[in-house]
């Protein structure tokens, strides 16, 4: 049996004059379309499972062919074994090093893929399965709106995959100069677009596009952060961990610095896969609604999201809850509205979570530095703050893994601050500087916006 994907808004009773979708859909549909037509997530109906003997044999193995087993367990039935040969080896050219900082506990570093944040993981592979399910002949037209870092990940994610153009929409005066420059400069078949207004018009713009029959024909989509085919590949890193580090199926623990939490849900995923994980730790910034949640039994939003430097997590109502929540028996909606609460015992039980102050997270950064000479960014230093209140709660041997989800180059501001040190640029980023290219400036109004997409789109190969 194929496996099919349902909205985890299937049982809201005409919630808002939203019908909720019953039905269930292709991995190919759930990724094209990115959302369900009732605004809920798509959740695959059966999660494939994995032998331990099979993880095991992962040990010394490149990371392609982690990847490959995870593509496959989903995938089988929608695309070729050679096909997903391809997407991985294409997707995965990058090393994934684990440090480890004390006996039994490392640290593993997702920032050396093309924007060295952890994100490049998940596009990579998203693109590059988009670009083998379009339409025989046409072209697909990704459309995304970014506050920054989502986009060049996107971007670059994209560049060079065959029957794609991706349209970037991005605040002129809200994103930084470097982040101006990796959206600027990505070129081939990346085009960035300086909108004259905010991040909210940018999403405003690309919403209205979506649902403009005029524009149907250009097959647009999202690469938004919902998609499943952003969730999958992020269960390939912890089976690659725990296949390269565990020494004889012991138990191990994670601790996923989180936002939205689709990095956790990834880790969630592979355990219910049959990885075995004793302890999610998904530890947030000051946006704190999952770890109140957690201790009280109630769900209430953080509106407005609290700015910490952490700023890649500063989310009040994480987007990827819901699918948190269906695992769980439960239903949240986008607004963060409960209709069902999920079995808290349960959550409880595999889920650690817990808040962390930018004081904290600075102090964090200082002393990782000084004890184990490891330089750690803000997220990855949530993650390690989170981690050691685990196991002062909890003290006890077991092999624990901390992800450290962006590159401490991409915050030099802050990490030379704190450390009183330069800290050396990856190649991915030194090469940005002598990039050339501009956006386009349009304004906020969606028909010039819409005039630009009819002059400059392509529908066919
Ligand atoms: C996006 C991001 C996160 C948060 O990941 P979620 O999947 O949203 O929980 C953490 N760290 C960095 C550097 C990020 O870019």
């Amino acid at each position: 049996m194929s496996i099919r994907y349902y909205s985890t808004n299937r049982n809201l009773k005409n919630v808002a004059g939203i019908t909720p979708f019953t039905g269930k859909v292709a991995f190919k549909e759930a990724l094209l379309k990115g959302q369900a037509e009732d605004e809920g997530l798509f959740m695959p109906d059966t999660i494939p499972q994995l032998k331990l003997k099979d993880i095991q044999k992962l040990k010394g193995k490149p990371y392609s062919d982690t990847a490959l087993l995870i593509a496959k367990a989903f995938l089988a039935d929608e695309f070729s074994p050679n096909t997903l040969k391809k997407v991985v080896k294409d997707s995965y050219n990058y090393s994934v090093p684990m440090e480890e900082i004390r006996p039994k506990t490392y640290i593993m570093r997702l920032d050396q893929g093309p924007t060295a944040s952890f994100k490049d993981f998940a596009a990579r592979m998203m693109a590059r399965l988009m670009s083998n399910c379009r339409p025989k002949c046409e072209r697909l037209n990704v459309l995304v709106a970014t506050s920054g870092d989502t986009g060049s990940a996107v971007g670059e994610a994209f560049k060079g995959v065959a029957g794609i153009d991706v349209t970037i929409l991005y605040p002129q005066n809200e994103v930084s100069g470097m982040q101006k420059k990796q959206l600027d400069t990505i070129g081939g078949n990346i085009q960035a677009l300086s909108v004259c207004g905010k991040f909210d018009d940018c999403q405003n713009l690309v919403k209205q596009a979506f649902s403009d029959s005029d524009l149907l024909k250009f097959n647009l989509t999202s690469a938004n952060s919902i998609n499943f085919g952003r969730i999958l590949p992020q269960i390939i890193y912890y089976v690659y961990a725990y296949a390269q580090l565990s020494e004889n199926g012991e138990d191990a623990i994670f601790s996923v610095p989180s936002g939205n939490f689709g990095d956790a849900l990834g880790c969630e995923y592979a355990r219910r896969m049959g990885l075995p994980v004793a302890k999610l730790v998904m530890p947030t910034n000051e946006n704190d609604e999952f770890p109140i949640y957690l201790n009280t039994g109630k769900y209430k939003k953080v509106s407005p999201s609290r700015a910490c430097i952490s700023n890649a997590m500063n989310v009040g109502h994480p987007s990827n809850l819901a699918r948190f929540f269906d695992l769980y028996g439960g239903t949240v909606d986008r607004v963060g509205q409960v209709h069902r609460y999920p079995d808290l015992q349960k959550m409880r039980k595999y889920i650690f979570s817990v808040s962390i102050t930018d004081e904290q997270t600075r102090e964090t950064i200082k002393s990782v530095y000084k004890r184990y000479h490891v330089i750690l960014e803000q997220h990855g230093a949530v993650g390690w703050a989170g981690l050691e209140e685990y196991f002062k709660r909890f003290p006890e041997q077991k092999l624990a893994i901390c992800l450290e989800t962006a590159h401490p180059a991409k915050f030099p501001e802050e990490i030379e601050k704190l450390l009183g040190l330069t800290i050396p640029v990856p190649e991915s980023m030194k090469s940005i500087d002598q990039r050339e290219g501009s956006a386009v400036a349009i304004s906020n109004d969606y028909n010039n916006f819409k005039n630009y997409l009819l002059k400059k789109l392509k529908i066919k190969e």
